[in-house]
């Protein structure tokens, strides 16, 4: 793919969505970081329904500790592999207290010695939180990038460093977040949505799928909710 095609890919969605914003509801770099982790292989909205019962309780490092895993379990018991990340967001609780004056650090190798957090969303909370140029590149991200030929990777590290060398600048702080909704929501796993994709003339997947006779497009909803759902 040129670079033409690849900055009109990212003014396509920019134009679609021109704030876009994380799914996952959070009001400090904390809270952001549990739910990130929370979030590993669960969806936005079961992290977002145990998290509003949870941050009310406890949403600092030393409340978590103090919280401990037996009775944290409960509050995420919805979301899946629960039991590794309870005793997960109560370790890095501990360090962040011992080593980090209890604060969220702005540094990449500090992040990824939490547990329970690896590159991905260590990309995520630097961007996020911290306003990084960061591209975390998740399973949607990665889809995307490989179908539309935007970058692509064998895997998701690869994608990562591809992106990072082909996106314009003025596109890096948003491009995770465009992307991933693009997959989440358009450009989704089992059956592409091509008929009803912003980019479809400039993407580069072979197999796109047509339109269904008797199916109104426009009728299908295609974005993510419009108000972001970061809590007051
Ligand atoms: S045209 Fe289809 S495959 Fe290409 S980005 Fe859009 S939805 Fe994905």
């Amino acid at each position: 793919m040129n670079a033409q095609k690849r900055r009109l890919i990212f003014e396509r969605l920019r134009a679609a969505n021109p704030n876009p914003r994380s799914e996952l509801d959070y009001r400090t770099p904390f809270e952001l970081l549990v739910a990130v982790v929370l979030s590993a292989q669960a969806t936005d909205k079961g992290v977002n329904k145990a998290t509003e019962k949870l941050f009310p309780v406890a949403n600092t490092p030393q409340a978590f500790v103090k919280l401990g895993v037996d009775r944290l379990i409960p509050y995420i018991s919805s979301i899946g592999l629960f039991n590794m990340k309870a005793k997960n967001v109560v370790a890095l609780s501990q360090r962040l207290v011992d080593e980090h004056g209890g604060e969220v650090p702005r540094d990449r190798d500090a992040l990824e010695k939490l547990p329970g957090v690896g590159r991905k969303s260590a990309n995520v909370v630097l961007n996020v939180a911290f306003g990084e140029p960061t591209i975390a590149v998740d399973t949607h991200v990665f889809r995307v990038a490989n179908r539309t030929k935007l970058a692509v990777g064998k895997d998701p590290e690869a994608v990562e460093r591809q992106l990072l060398k082909v996106t314009p600048d003025e596109f890096r702080l948003n491009a995770h977040h465009w992307l991933i909704l693009h997959g989440r929501y358009v450009c989704i796993a089992r059956v592409p949505r091509c008929p009803e994709c912003v980019i479809a003339d400039l993407c580069e997947y072979k197999a796109k799928t047509r339109a269904l006779p008797g199916v109104d497009a426009r009728a299908l909803p295609l974005s993510p909710p419009a108000v972001p759902r970061k809590r007051a």
